[in-house]
């Protein structure tokens, strides 16, 4: 008998790998492509003006199908789910969709990754609600340095908070992300690294991406892994840790005296193609298998034109089958004028 045209067989996980063998383990959901901050390497405000065109409600994926999608990802073999954007807690009743995926019991990990800008109480509501972890973005503990990087005034000593009240809460360790651009937060790392050598944080350090078109990116603008490391070192000694898992993006280190960790997310000068097993999915439901994609996979229309279960995960185990993305390692001049997709879009 010939065999099935469907390779998924009901109640059958099949982790697709791709065509550099890598398997699909990570999903990446973006939930708005707003946000209330303008973080010059980001969303800068030269582009992402008043008169910039987010996209209308209607096409964004409601909760019930993400909910859905993040099902068929599961039975694909996807365990770990990081909700971001935009700013993710900018939208409405986001603890909604957290309980949701919450009491999907495959999953192993259900995270957020946030600027640290909404009101405190709403850590216990989205604690409650089943979210396991934090990631909190912070470029620096100088409030003048911090909000020209956010060009929004928003106040350090605000995240500084959110980030206690993540610990209080017993959401730890809590990861923070620092991007370092050279010429603007290069003297914050040393303060950051000493501020955060503690076991209830985990900061990494993140080299200044070409994510997007519009912020401008030159490759003298990154401070590279190295030279963060060897600021780091020269005040307080360090030494690498051993990845906890393959495909970790972080690189480890901790501080020889503490022990305590801290991490360097090193995509421009040590690209981690090799491992890389994530998806990620746009508010408006496409699908990129690259986080520096041209190009996008439509999966809303799947969701709302009746296909199956079956149909929607067979449809993304071709694509990912097909996958053979491996950007940061073919980097080069002509790669920083293809039009890829804004990081505000797809989330970090
Ligand atoms: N708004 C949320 C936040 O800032 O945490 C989530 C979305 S944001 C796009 C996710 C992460 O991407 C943040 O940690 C941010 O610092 C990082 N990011 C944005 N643009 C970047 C760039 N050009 N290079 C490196 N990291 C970048
Ligand atoms: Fe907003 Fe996050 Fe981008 Fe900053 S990094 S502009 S907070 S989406
Ligand atoms: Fe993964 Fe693309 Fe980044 Fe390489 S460049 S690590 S393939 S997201």
């Amino acid at each position: 008998m010939a065999p099935p045209s469907c390779v998924l067989m009901k109640d059958q996980i099949i982790n697709p790998q791709d065509k550099f063998g890598r398997f699909l383990k990570d999903l990446r959901i973006s939930v708005t492509d707003r946000c209330n901050f303008r973080c010059v390497y980001c969303m800068p405000k030269a582009i992402f003006g008043h008169g910039y065109q987010f996209l209308p409600k209607d096409e964004l994926l409601t909760f019930e199908e993400i909910t859905r999608i993040v099902h068929i990802f599961v039975s694909l073999g996807t365990r770990k789910v990081r909700m971001t954007g935009g700013e993710p807690m900018l939208r409405k009743g986001i603890e909604e969709l957290v309980s949701q995926l919450a009491n999907i019991s495959e999953l192993e990990d259900l995270a957020m990754t946030t600027n640290g800008s909404a009101p405190l109480e709403r850590i216990q509501t989205l604690k409650d609600s089943g979210l396991k972890r934090f990631t909190v973005s912070l470029d620096s503990l100088d409030n003048e340095i911090y909000q020209k990087m956010n060009d929004v005034d928003f106040p350090v000593s605000k995240v500084l908070k959110w980030v206690d009240a993540c610990i209080e809460h017993g959401l730890e360790p809590v990861k923070l992300n620092m991007v370092v651009k050279r010429g603007v937060n290069e003297d914050s790392i040393v303060p950051m690294a000493k501020k955060f050598n503690t076991p209830n944080t985990i900061l990494r350090f993140i080299e200044f991406m070409d994510v997007g078109n519009s912020n401008g990116w030159r490759l003298d603008d990154v401070v590279t892994a190295s030279q963060i490391l060897e600021k780091i070192n020269a005040d307080v000694p360090i030494e690498p840790l051993d990845p906890n898992y393959v495909g970790e993006v972080a690189k480890r280190w901790r501080y020889k005296e503490s022990g305590n960790e801290f991490g360097v997310i090193a995509s421009v000068t040590q690209p981690f193609c090799g491992d890389c097993s994530r998806i990620r999915l746009s508010a408006n439901g496409s699908l990129y298998t690259c986080l520096f994609a041209v190009k996008n996979h439509d999966i809303k229309s799947m969701l709302r034109d009746g296909s199956s279960d079956d149909q929607i995960a067979q449809h993304i185990y071709n694509i990912w089958k097909e996958r053979e993305d491996r950007y940061s390692q073919i980097r080069s001049e002509n790669t920083n004028d293809l039009p890829k997709v804004e990081m505000s879009f797809i989330g970090g």
